[in-house]
């Protein structure tokens, strides 16, 4: 078992297996990062990576190895049935070449071992099993990856394939990036999960349970604290709990995350309780303060901010404290600290460019809002604080955080995990960023709003952002207005090319099923997404099939979209996902399959010039939208008018220049060269001696490097004040060519 070098603590954070595997989850992070800045000692740990960690190495799979042989004695044995598959057998059959690959196989995805990529990708390294088998499909992908992307491709394949071994043998439960999740998903009822914790440990939570116990004998809280985001952390949360519960009930355990967020929201089973003291809800900066202080410091319990906990043999909700939650700008920096960032893999497990980033790489965490901005779609969560309460940092903020994180961490990747990023706010972060000469790279959530010009992206570019995701959800402007998402397909397929032509990738939420959708509007919506892809302006997209939540207006008012809740008892214990029948009677579960086959196809550029029925083996009625669609939306005429208060900000940077005389007709005049060096090329404009000094005092001014921006007016009058008919200037060529090479008008 790995040793750590954690601290003694009061107050011990953890997530429980599993999320990511090639990054942190950030719950912990924000909160020692809060809790530093009241004075308050902490420690975390992400137990997922410790698992994997310890599972995935020559020690583990040799242990998981002889448990199988052990718990399945027939297999080499006495002759009688073999109960396992062929690919079991084969693995079993190959445990020497796993067990002699497996710790540099994970210190490849780790980064650590680069080299071993050429004998990976010779393809004689690693034994193979049935994941193997997609790769003749895959052998087109693989033209355009570089080795190390081809070896980390494979290399997943070789971990998913012990992965399913070991959903076959030891732990039908078992997924890299979650445990047991069918469990959390929605449990209206307590009982199953309950039952499952009184049955004996499985092999990995015995495996979790070593490793919970050294942390807690390392750290000796007082406070533990389990974070759970999502269903698949949840019965490993419990089964923390209960180890810590058993064996040092002097630790007060509390429970807080998305999962309690949206799904505990009226909890009273107070069995929950044997396992936990505390629920908290939302943000949990002000409800764990005042814990720590009845806790640690030994005062008075009296007042809790949205906290569950049995009094009286009862399941209480208290939410008496008057203090307000913490201000974004009090909340601190996140803190990795004690997290091992240096262990995380990188795996690419599908090829889609988008989930590749999720899984891919190490990005620090950070936000530029609390909330989201716009709080209106039908589907969403608004009436829940995690996206009603909007509250954006200042980008000067955002970026001190930038550069602290950087700085502690050693990575410059920045994962913005806004529900929906501000565009406003996001340009001031892109010009603080280049003010500042930081050097990151990131990407984050928009809704794909018409503020998102082609001059923003290129800013957005410049300043490091290289990808995006945005909700298109259903291609259909009747549905977008049901959903009051606020834009129309003609103006995402705009912002779209807008990003894309800057050079960032786009990834769109694609919904189908939606209340009263018609089978042509799904037709019509994949034709849409077939027009955007073909068009080049969308690189990736993930077909969601919708979900009518408690806290989103569908949910809360499913009259209002026609639809028909089918049981309006609350369960006792989680409560989000609603079972319901659209009176459209449509089953929409049967698009599923072509219209994931058809975007998977699309997204690596091939296929469109097939028949939108052919995805399907069920007839389909014909599209209603034209074949231009797109095409036309893209070649609309913009509007080119400039307002008189947008910003003018120059990228590039000084011109080296030359004057000279030209003569036309017996008049002479001075004229100016101005010679610039970008990053890839070297351009050159000519324009009169007069304007180009001009030019050359105001790009100086409207540099991105300073700090007060101009705007359009100021410096029309600028130019005006020495010179005639600024509009003539702005509009000529060389103002164009500029235009080109970074003059930006935001
Ligand atoms: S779906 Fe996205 S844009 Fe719409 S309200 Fe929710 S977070 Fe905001």
């Amino acid at each position: 078992m790995q040793k750590t070098n954690l601290l003694k603590s009061d107050l011990l954070l953890i997530t429980p297996p599993f999320t990511q595997l090639n990054t942190p989850y950030p719950a912990t992070a924000y909160i020692k990062g809060f809790l530093n800045t009241k004075g308050i000692s902490s420690t975390q740990a992400d137990l997922g990576i410790e698992v994997i960690l310890a599972l995935f190495s020559k020690k583990g799979l040799s242990d998981l190895f002889c448990h199988t042989e052990r718990t399945c004695p027939d297999f080499f044995g006495s002759g009688s049935a073999i109960l396992q598959s062929f690919n079991v057998q084969r693995i079993l059959a190959l445990k020497e070449e796993y067990l002699k690959t497996i710790d540099a196989v994970i210190a490849f995805l780790q980064g650590k071992n680069p080299t071993l990529a050429l004998q990976i990708c010779q393809e004689d390294f690693l034994p193979e099993a049935s994941r193997f088998a997609q790769l003749e499909e895959l052998d087109w992908a693989f033209g355009a990856m570089g080795t190390q992307d081809k070896a980390k491709h494979l290399a997943t394949l070789y971990l998913e394939d012990i992965s399913d071994f070991i959903v076959e043998c030891v732990d039908p439960n078992f997924g890299f990036s979650r445990y047991a999740e069918r469990l959390g998903r929605s449990a209206n009822s307590f009982d199953e999960l309950y039952d499952v914790l009184n049955q004996e440990p499985t092999y990995i939570d015995k495996i979790l349970i070593d490793i919970l116990r050294n942390r807690i004998e390392e750290v000796e809280p007082k406070l533990f604290l389990i974070s759970v985001p999502f269903p698949g952390n949840l019965y490993s949360a419990f089964r923390c709990a209960q180890f810590v519960k058993q064996n040092h009930p002097h630790i007060k355990i509390s429970m807080g995350g998305g999962f309690p967020n949206t799904e505990l929201r009226s909890l009273s089973d107070k069995r929950v309780f044997e396992f936990f003291d505390y629920i908290t809800l939302d943000d949990g900066e002000l409800p764990i303060e005042l814990l720590c202080n009845a806790i640690i410091k030994g005062g008075e319990f009296n007042l809790y901010k949205r906290t569950f906990l049995l009094e009286d043999g009862k399941v209480a909700y208290r939410n008496d404290a008057l203090k307000s939650d913490y201000k974004q700008a009090n909340v601190g920096t996140p803190d990795y600290s004690d997290l091992q960032l240096d262990n995380y893999i990188s795996v690419i497990e599908i090829v889609n460019p988008m989930h590749r980033m999720w899984s891919d790489g190490r990005w620090n965490k950070l936000t530029m809002a609390h909330g989201c901005y716009w709080g209106k779609c039908t589907f969403c969560d608004i009436s829940l604080d995690y996206i009603k309460v909007y509250e954006p940092v200042a980008a000067k903020l955002i970026v001190d955080r930038i550069e602290e994180l950087a700085e502690k961490t050693g990575q410059n990747g920045f994962h913005f995990v806004d529900e929906a990023a501000p565009p406003a706010l996001m340009r001031e972060v892109a010009l603080e960023i280049l003010r500042r000469k930081v050097s990151v790279t990131w990407w984050t959530n928009i809704r794909f709003e018409k503020s998102f010009t082609a001059d923003l992206c290129l800013l957005l570019k410049a300043s490091g952002c290289i990808a995006v995701s945005g909700g298109l959800e259903v291609a259909s402007d009747r549905l977008l207005k049901l959903i009051d998402k606020g834009v129309t397909v003609e103006q995402v397929a705009k912002v779209t090319r807008n990003f894309t032509e800057a050079g960032i990738m786009v990834h769109a939420y694609l919904m189908y099923g939606y209340p009263t959708q018609t089978v042509q509007e799904t037709v019509d919506s994949l034709e849409m997404v077939r027009q955007l892809f073909e068009a080049g302006v969308l690189q990736s997209g993930f077909w969601h099939q919708f979900a009518m939540t408690a806290h989103s207006p569908v949910g809360l008012y499913p009259e209002k979209f026609g639809v028909v809740k089918e049981t309006e008892a609350i369960g006792t214990f989680a409560n989000n996902d609603i079972n319901y029948t659209d009176k459209t009677g449509i089953d929409h579960n049967k698009f599923s399959f072509g219209l994931k086959k058809s975007l998977f196809n699309f997204m690596h550029g091939i296929c469109f010039d097939y028949k939108l029925q052919d995805w399907f083996d069920f007839k389909i009625p014909r599209t209603t939208i034209p074949s231009n669609f797109i095409d036309k939306a893209l070649n609309d005429a913009d509007n080119f008018n400039v307002k008189l208060t947008a910003k003018i900000v120059w990228l590039g940077g000084k011109p080296i220049t030359e004057t000279f005389t030209k003569s036309k007709k017996g008049n002479t005049w001075e004229m100016m060269a101005l010679n610039f060096h970008s990053k890839k090329e070297t351009f050159s404009i000519q324009t009169s001696k007069k304007e180009g000094e001009w030019l050359i005092s105001i790009l100086d001014k409207i540099s991105v490097s300073n700090e007060k921006t101009l705007t359009f007016q100021e410096i029309k009058a600028d130019f005006e004040n020495t010179i005639e008919h600024f509009e003539l200037f702005w509009y000529s060529k060389p103002i164009h060519t500029l235009r080109e090479f970074g003059l930006l008008v935001l």
